[in-house]
């Protein structure tokens, strides 16, 4: 026999269920209420965010809001060719999802610069230009709740022939530079930081000549160079994990505030409730 059921559900407690009122001009309904952020009732999935220009211009450039960084994207453009060009392989690591950082590079036509997009979930997209890419999710020793540091992630990974070979076809990794808004610490020996402004605005054109300077000397000692971008306030200009998925957050706010400006349907993504469906960034060990 089953349990009776509990009075109190999400959105619905039972002294609440009053009679109604002779002569409301309140209809009775059977529907429960449910929390619901604003401008849900024209809701849309957050991933459709990702196919919608003015959202990808905001993110990488700004457009829209308070800065306009206009030639940013081509500036990126120019970087990754360049890194590419002294032979290194430009991968992303982000405490997002690998899926979707894959589709907004796609989007914005950078996705062909990068071998592979990495996330500290185990998610891996191969050949992210490839609108058929799917995310595979791969095992490293450590972590916890399925989660990954980038430090782990790093070592247990990106120096280890068995998993480069099979997802980035290459077969040993001699070097590292790391470019990061909150990066984690990562051996020196092996390893260039670039340290940006934490949820600052993201590879301006000073980072872009140090990342290209990291680089160059990286691949001058020989060996496979891997350049690993972050991907939120790194490659990006404003944090796209936490305007999607943060519901209270001040990316989400700011986006919405921009939305509004643009009209319909640009607003109106459904991110969820945020005492629901609030998604951690980061593995919550760190
Ligand atoms: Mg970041």
């Amino acid at each position: 026999m089953s349990p009776p059921a509990s009075p109190i559900s999400r959105g619905t407690l039972s002294n609440f269920h009053s009679p109604p009122v002779a002569g409301s001009r309140y209809p009775t309904s059977s529907v429960s209420p449910t929390l619901m952020h604003p401008g849900a009732s024209m809701a849309r999935n957050a991933g459709e965010l990702l196919d919608d220009d003015r959202f990808l211009k905001w993110l990488f450039t700004g457009e829209g809001g308070a800065q306009n960084n206009a030639g940013r994207i081509e500036a990126l453009d120019e970087m990754l060719t360049t890194t590419a060009g002294l032979s290194a392989t430009n991968i992303v690591l982000t405490n997002g999802f690998a899926a979707d950082a894959s589709r907004a590079l796609r989007n914005l036509g950078l996705a062909h610069h990068f071998a592979a997009v990495c996330d500290t979930r185990g998610g891996v997209v191969q050949g992210p230009e490839s609108a058929h890419a799917q995310s595979q999710t791969i095992h490293i020793a450590g972590g916890a709740g399925g989660r990954y540091s980038k430090t782990m992630f790093v070592d247990g990974c990106l120096f280890q022939p068995a998993q480069t070979q099979r997802f980035l076809n290459i077969p040993h990794v001699a070097r590292v530079v790391y470019v990061d808004d909150d990066p984690e610490r990562l051996d020196p020996s092996t390893s260039t930081t670039i340290r940006l402004p934490k949820e600052g605005s993201g590879i301006g054109s000073e980072a872009a000549s140090m990342v290209v300077e990291a680089t160059t000397e990286a691949a001058q000692q020989g060996g496979q160079v891997l350049v690993v971008f972050d991907f939120d306030c790194t490659l990006s200009m404003k944090h796209m994990f936490k305007a999607m998925h943060q519901p209270i957050s001040t990316w989400a706010r700011e986006w919405d505030g921009v939305a509004a400006t643009l009209g319909s349907p640009a607003q109106a993504y459904d991110r969820g409730s945020p005492s629901q469906d609030f998604v951690e960034e980061k593995p919550i060990f760190l």
